[in-house]
């Protein structure tokens, strides 16, 4: 039983675009959050004390929030981050690719996964949806290390049978042999899900996205991930592969890899059509704005996504991205709605990278809140650490204001600890070392 008293966070229901004083936003100042048994119990307000039997953590002046849910990044890209010149091909000839080709061994896949998890952990986020590589081992490595720090963890081995490198492609066969053996060792198991994890169009036959479609029809709990419309050329490029496909979107749309369990990345580049699509089938869009600007791919329009009915994620994509961080990932999508002319409230973007993307997986009675039942899956942060954003924060007149200028100049040097399941798994060093 244990009970931190700080500042609380979260959200009941989704924020209205534009409002600064959504319903759905839950503030509660200075109250003791009740865990018991890695669960959130209940939370009462601070000047009264727990009770004996508990054990308490008095962080007055501190944030706590739920962990945040990163829903799209590559745990075998660390090498490639900040790689300088190239757009989305380039970039994937000469960077990743190459990064990703050191994890058929199974001990740099092994160390590889631990690193990546805890660097998620020490950036404030507990959940993620992630890319391995093609080899099994990198699949196997991310469950097992995510399984030994009890952290909700959605992956799958990706399918790429054409347009890579020697050593990075499967085949239709062994692939969904591949798939079959880590479904049935892993989904469900502990807190890992299966994602059946289609690279892009391009990297996968017609034949593996037919697997891959009977896959998803065989189970309907496994999710599906996969990249779309991300850049200019790729989207040219999948139509020349597919020319019988209405878009890139109707590639996966045939291949029945479309449902409601389905996370696509970017989705920069799709028409009407496409997205009344997605709002039928219920799939979300994992919105990468870090990973959009530093690879020059375009701007996504949120509003008009969700004007749509569409849901959207907001994910780091590390190494298209250049950072794990989610508040500079939250930073740079309000950058991106301001070239589109629009303003993302400090609600919505909060909201996205914790409730909206546990709804999103339909993971909202597990994470994304502090409500009583979830997995106490939290974070607890610093308002400020420095002289610019401790000033700054001085004179916000209101929550939002005060919010919105934490989102926008934090980032993991704000984490003073990161919660899974109830346990800190992560410390800010300056203060203590775990061991
Ligand atoms: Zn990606």
């Amino acid at each position: 039983m244990i009970a931190l008293r700080a500042d609380l966070l979260d959200f009941t229901a989704a924020p209205a675009w534009g409002d600064t004083q959504p319903a759905g936003l839950r503030w509660r100042p200075d109250h003791w959050l009740l865990i018991e048994h890695g669960r959130i119990t209940g939370a009462q307000p601070g000047p009264q004390h727990p009770g004996p039997g508990w054990h308490t953590e008095d962080h007055r002046g501190r944030l706590l929030m739920p962990g945040f849910i990163d829903s799209h990044v590559h745990c075998a890209q660390l090498d490639a981050i900040a790689s300088y010149g190239t757009e989305l091909l380039g970039w994937l000839e000469r960077y990743t690719y190459p990064s990703e080709l050191s994890w058929a061994d199974p001990a740099v896949a092994a160390a590889g996964a631990q690193g990546f998890l805890d660097a998620l952990l020490a950036h404030g986020s507990t959940a993620a949806v992630v890319f391995p590589t093609v080899h099994m081992t990198s699949a196997e490595a991310l469950f097992g290390a995510a399984s030994e720090r009890g952290m909700r963890l959605v992956a799958g081995k990706v399918l790429m049978d054409r347009h890579a490198p020697d050593g990075l492609r499967d085949d239709v066969t062994q692939a969904e042999r591949e798939c079959i053996d880590l479904i049935s060792r892993w989904h469900g198991r502990g807190r890992n899900s299966y994602a059946v994890t289609v690279r892009f169009a391009p990297t996968s036959t017609p034949a593996q996205l037919a697997m891959a479609g009977a896959l998803c029809r065989a189970d309907p709990s496994l999710y599906l991930q996969t990249h779309v419309a991300e850049n200019r050329a790729e989207v040219a490029w999948v139509q020349q592969l597919f020319p019988q496909a209405r878009s890139y979107l109707d590639v996966y749309a045939r291949s029945g890899l479309l449902h409601r369990r389905s996370v696509l990345a970017h989705g920069l580049w799709l028409d009407d059509t496409d997205t009344a699509v997605l709002r039928d089938c219920g799939a979300q869009l994992a919105f990468c704005p870090g990973s959009n600007l530093f690879l020059g791919s375009g701007l996504f329009d949120w509003k008009a996504r969700l004007d749509a009915g569409v849901s959207v994620s907001v994910a780091s994509d590390v190494g298209g991205g250049t950072s794990l961080s989610m508040q500079r990932t939250l930073a740079d999508a309000y950058k991106v709605q301001a070239l589109l002319g629009q303003r993302l409230t400090a609600w919505v973007a909060l909201h996205a990278a914790t409730r909206g993307a546990a709804q999103a997986l339909q993971l909202e009675h597990e994470i994304g809140s502090l409500e009583a039942g979830c997995t106490a899956d939290l974070c607890l942060w610093d308002w400020a650490v420095g002289a610019v954003d401790a000033r700054r924060l001085a004179v916000a007149q209101d929550l939002h204001e005060k919010l919105f200028a934490w989102m926008t100049l934090a980032d993991e040097r704000h984490l003073h600890s990161t919660w899974v399941a109830g346990q800190m798994r992560h410390q800010r060093a300056a203060h203590r070392t775990l061991p």
